[in-house]
């Protein structure tokens, strides 16, 4: 489970709803790839069949993933700068009027509207999102939507990417004592640490940071450059199959948290699967 899609998915699972979904939303944050991937996401999310959205197994979401869903348009861009012209608009006007091919919904990105969209292109593409027609979504990203016209922020849902990984840091700090406690020789740490996981969305929240970790220190662990010192730590210490099993723990562990078990039961089984996974001769 990768930590920035559990981001999206609680960022849009929150809000949206597959029998109510808006017209149009616009992604707004930092970093192009984590808005790029925030897109993706939502348009398998708009496309899938299953009820389990999106659920990376239709026909839907493969043809999808693999950029070949014949429902889901990005308009071309055009000249030295990479703009979307106004023709490119009209034409996508033209198309959102059809009726999708395959899935329920049509969708249209429109990656870095604040870059690629002038004022006046915008005002041509406001005209379909003052009257949307049915089975339709509109996903727009913007770096930042101060570039953007109101009229056209006044019709969109906005949701806000943080940094790539915003995790507060007391969850932060909390990963770390248990990635400490795995490696420390004294098995109470590692017990202070898990007792600490006491409710079901905190031991979910820490959790997903603790296999972040574990991954980083797996890489390290395959040669490549660590991007923090608990990686680092991770890698000394461990051999790279008792780093894969502590990933596949805490993923179990993340799912049985997930049922409806007893917290305290399940904090006590993680902390001696992890001593023994780390320690075990
Ligand atoms: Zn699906």
């Amino acid at each position: 489970m990768d930590i920035f899609e559990e981001q999206i998915k609680e960022l849009f699972l929150g809000t949206l709803n597959a029998h109510r979904m808006p017209h149009a939303v616009l992604i707004q944050g930092p970093n192009e790839q984590s808005r790029k991937e925030a897109a993706d996401f939502l348009s398998r999310y708009a496309v899938c069949s299953s009820d389990n959205r999106p659920c990376g197994e239709c026909k839907n979401c493969i043809k999808a993933s693999l950029n070949g869903h014949s429902d889901i348009y990005t308009p071309k861009l055009s000249g030295k700068t990479n703009i979307i012209s106004i023709e490119a608009i009209r034409e996508l006007i033209k198309d959102a009027s059809i009726i999708p091919n395959e899935a329920d919904t049509k969708v249209f990105i429109l990656y870095d509207v604040d870059k690629c969209m002038s004022p006046i292109v915008q005002n041509a593409f406001l005209k379909i999102l003052e009257e949307p027609p049915q089975s339709t979504l509109f996903i727009l990203t913007a770096e930042s939507s101060s570039r953007m016209l109101p009229t056209i922020l006044s019709r969109v849902q906005v949701f806000s990417l943080k940094n790539e990984v915003s995790v507060n840091e007391e969850t932060d700090a909390l990963a770390k004592e248990i990635i400490n406690g795995i490696l420390s020789p004294n098995e109470v740490s590692l017990l202070y640490a898990t007792v600490k996981l006491n409710s079901r969305l905190k031991f979910k929240e820490v959790l997903l940071v603790v296999s972040e970790y574990l991954r980083l220190g797996l890489n390290k662990s395959v040669g490549a450059t660590a991007q923090c010192n608990i990686a680092s730590a991770i890698a000394k210490k461990l051999t790279k199959s008792r780093i894969i099993s502590l990933i596949e723990l805490t993923s179990k562990a993340i799912l049985k948290a997930e049922c409806n078990v007893n917290m305290a039961l399940l904090c006590t089984w993680l902390c001696g699967e992890y001593r023994r996974i780390s320690w075990h001769r």
